[in-house]
């Protein structure tokens, strides 16, 4: 069995017995199995910077080996993996020995483990600590990328060395000289020699932007960002790192000569960014053990705001005559904790790939996979977006494949594990017909997607009735998804306006159809008919027509009769309409089907004119707080629903768009926000949490809108597009109003 298998069929043993509690000749046994399975996954993540498995799935399978070694001290070998940091140097650079190992940490999994080391802390350093003091911890963000060893001789860059087995590294200096953010020659006040640790990783946007450059090259995308840093930094051509567009954080020192060097890990980061060397903003400093633990469970949820991944938060004893003290164990120091978050990636295998018929006609691959958990769910099944997307990984069906669940985002099948060109599994071949109707389908071009080309689909209906049924479209009480797809199994309604020709008996007759559920249904049909023109025309579901667009259109028709006889120029005359919408919408209306639907619709009472409560384009308040601003809205609001944000936002005037742009005069950001509020941030566009909103809506200006008074009200005003120091769950990202030292007091790290 290779590798990947070997881990999943130890990882399903292990759900089923507690490793430390085994005989010893069955440990003895499975240790022997577990070795060469954490050796080799290992050595495939550091020298190769590959995750075979997901983090979680590794750590499992490192603590089973951990526990059995505890539970039977006999049974450690010598070159047992958890007596080992990292993987082996790679030949290809020389090698370096690091004057003072680099080494791992140990890991807290949740706020108990995490408590249990303060205690050991506190024990540790019995006969220490004065009277009634209390250790004070430096809390620093754990970002994934690589570990890097930067020598500066008399202020000036002189050798950068991976970690490597944390004994003996690799020397990248070529590769370091190239990047950026990693200065060549420190600050003034430079002792005459350091050695700076830190992270080098690759922001998530630069990721993202490199993987579509070499999709576009026809080359295979890279799995995640920290395998990007690693392959980036082990480059022989220092003019790829250098195109890699890596960044860097320092989060501490090895050895020094010369003076200056502060006491505090603290004032160790404060002191390295007097020199020039960039450090982690987020951090803080705890005295309080609650506020510590409150402070890691918070990036657990928050960790999407950042442009770049981190995969827990490294609490370190503050005091460096302390650290002392407490010493190192094994593999990891005493003094310092890493506490993991859940991983949001796990290794599974792709079972079959089925496909969904989407309600304008589109087809997406959907993976089927041996069920697992990601980040704290159960996953069984994950989008594969698009046949590229699938052919640009060479994703197929049987191999070990890596899921990512991010924040509320559906599941993604990354890619394969260990794409072998050997291996026997069939290329995927994208459906040439529905697999449900059986009618050919085919990727227009210039798209991605493959779609129906003509109607009739029972699944395309299925979700076309869903739609227009939906509380945002027609709001037919009565009516969910189940009843639309019974609807149309059993050949009651064949397009959208047979829902208004159902009667009674045809109900009744239907399994599980009573006098009340019939009449439900029938009474929110004849409501339906009522509903504003925009609410008809979104649920429709013509492509690109959301509801706001919905709504632009009848802003500025007043019938569907009259929207249907506009040209393309004369829509993409309205604000906000492009030659994409409008042509859609064209389409739209010149297909017969398409007149024969609203003919019959109408006929059958469904109102087809604007409602005098619609907006008309003409009446524009003048004095609406959000005239003419575009706005973003991301993540999970503490009260308000996205509907009821986007009807407040609309209502002040302002219309909501679904990506960030320069175009964007406001972002509003909830819970979990993720790729949008980082970019915000990088164009400089003004930020604000719901409370934000509010006040905006009340009458106070847009951040960086606001008339400055004087130079000195400049000066002290925060930066244009700040987001409010705490957001409105009272998480307070800044650590500018916790207790103890700020960190850098720099706003999400922009
Ligand atoms: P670690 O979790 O033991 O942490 C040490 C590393 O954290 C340092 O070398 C440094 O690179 C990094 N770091 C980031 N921010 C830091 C900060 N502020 N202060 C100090 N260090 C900071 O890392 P490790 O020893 O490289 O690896 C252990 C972990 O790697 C495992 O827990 C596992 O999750 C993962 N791993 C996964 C696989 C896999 O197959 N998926 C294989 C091996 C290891």
């Amino acid at each position: 069995m290779d590798l990947v298998g070997s881990s999943l069929d130890l990882l399903a043993r292990l759900d089923d017995s507690a490793p430390d509690a085994l005989g010893r000749d069955e440990a003895a046994a499975l240790a022997d199995e577990l070795r060469p399975v954490v050796r080799g996954l290992s050595r495939a993540y550091y020298t190769d910077g590959d995750s075979l498995v997901g983090d979680t799935q590794y750590d499992r399978l490192f603590h089973a080996l951990r526990a059995i070694e505890a539970a039977h001290p006999d049974l450690v070998t010598p070159d047992s993996p958890t007596h080992r940091v990292g993987g082996a140097p790679l030949d290809a650079f020389s090698k370096v020995e690091h004057p003072v190992a680099l080494l791992s940490l140990g890991n807290a999994f949740d706020p108990g483990d995490l408590r249990a080391w303060v205690d050991r802390v506190i024990k540790g350093l019995d006969g220490v600590l004065a009277e009634g003091e209390r250790p004070s911890f430096v809390a620093e963000l754990k970002i994934d990328g690589l570990a890097l060893a930067l020598t500066y001789r008399d202020g000036v860059l002189e050798r950068a060395a991976t970690r490597g087995n944390g004994r003996v590294g690799e020397d990248v200096t070529a590769n370091v000289r190239t990047v950026r953010a990693i200065p060549l020659r420190l600050g003034a006040g430079a002792p005459a020699s350091v050695e700076v640790r830190g992270e080098a990783y690759m922001a998530r946007s630069t990721f993202e932007a490199l993987n579509e450059r070499l999709v576009e090259a026809g080359e295979k995308p890279l799995a995640n960002p920290r395998n990007g840093a690693v392959g980036s930094l082990r480059q022989l051509d220092p003019t790829v790192t250098a195109s890699r567009g890596l960044a860097f954080y320092a989060y501490g020192i090895g050895p020094v000569e010369g003076d200056g060097v502060p006491g505090r890990q603290s004032a160790v980061l404060d002191w390295l960014e007097t020199l020039g060397v960039p450090t982690g903003p987020q951090r803080r400093t705890f005295s309080d053990v609650d506020a510590l633990v409150a402070f890691c469970e918070e990036w657990a949820h928050h960790r999407d705001t950042l442009d770049y991944e981190i995969d827990g938060v490294v609490v370190k004893v503050d005091r460096l005559d302390y650290q002392d003290v407490l010493g190192f164990r094994a593999t990891e120091p005493r003094w310092a904790i890493a506490f993991k978050f859940p991983a949001r990636e796990a290794t599974t295998r792709l079972l079959d790939i089925e496909h969904n018929v989407g309600r304008t006609g589109v087809i997406k691959p959907l993976a089927i996979l041996e069920p697992v958990e990601v980040g704290g769910v159960t996953v069984s099944k994950a989008t594969l977006h698009n046949a590229d997307y699938i052919h640009a990984r060479d994703i197929r069906v049987g191999d070990d494949v890596v899921v990512k669940r991010a924040g509320d985002v559906i599941p993604a099948v990354v890619g394969p594990v260990a794409a072998e060109p050997s291996r026997d599994h069939a290329v995927y071949e994208p459906p040439t017909a529905c697999p449900v109707c059986g009618q050919p389908v085919a990727r227009p071009e210039g798209e991605v997607d493959i779609r129906h080309t003509e109607g009739g689909c029972p699944a395309q209906l299925k979700r076309a009735v869903e739609h227009f049924v939906a509380r945002n479209a027609m709001d037919v009480d009565g009516i969910g998804s189940k009843g639309a797809a019974l609807l149309v199994d059993v050949e009651l309604i064949t397009d959208l306006p047979d829902l208004y020709r159902l009667d009674r008996d045809d109900l009744l007759a239907l399994e599980g159809f009573q006098d009340k559920k019939a009449d439900k249904l029938l009474d929110g049909l004849e409501a339906s008919k009522a509903r504003p023109l925009s609410r008809l025309l979104f649920g429709l579901g013509i492509r690109h027509v959301g509801e706001t667009v919905a709504r632009d259109l009848v802003a500025h028709h007043e019938s569907l009769e009259a929207l249907a006889a506009a040209s393309g120029e004369d829509l993409e005359a309205i604000d906000g309409i492009g030659p994409i919408v409008a042509e859609s919408v064209v389409e739209w209306f010149a297909d017969e089907t398409n007149q024969e639907t609203v003919a019959r619709l109408k006929a059958l009472g469904v109102n087809t004119l604007r409602l005098p409560g619609e907006r008309v384009a003409t009446a524009i308040d003048e004095s609406a707080p959000l005239l003419g601003k575009t706005v973003v809205l991301t993540g999970t609001l503490p009260t308000l629903t996205r509907p009821q944000a986007k009807a407040l936002v609309e209502a002040a005037g302002g219309k909501v768009t679904g990506s960030v742009s320069k175009k964007t005069d406001l972002l509003v950001f909830g819970e979990a926000a993720g790729s949008k509020l980082a970019k915000a941030e990088e164009l400089g566009i003004a930020r604000v949490d719901e409370d934000g909103l509010r006040a905006i809506l009340d009458g106070a200006p847009i951040p960086g809108d606001e008339p400055a008074e004087s130079p000195d009200d400049l000066a002290e005003a925060a930066p244009a597009g700040a987001p409010e120091p705490s957001t409105a769950d009272g998480f307070d990202p800044t650590g500018l109003h916790g207790e103890g030292e700020a960190g850098q007091g720099d706003l999400f790290g922009s």
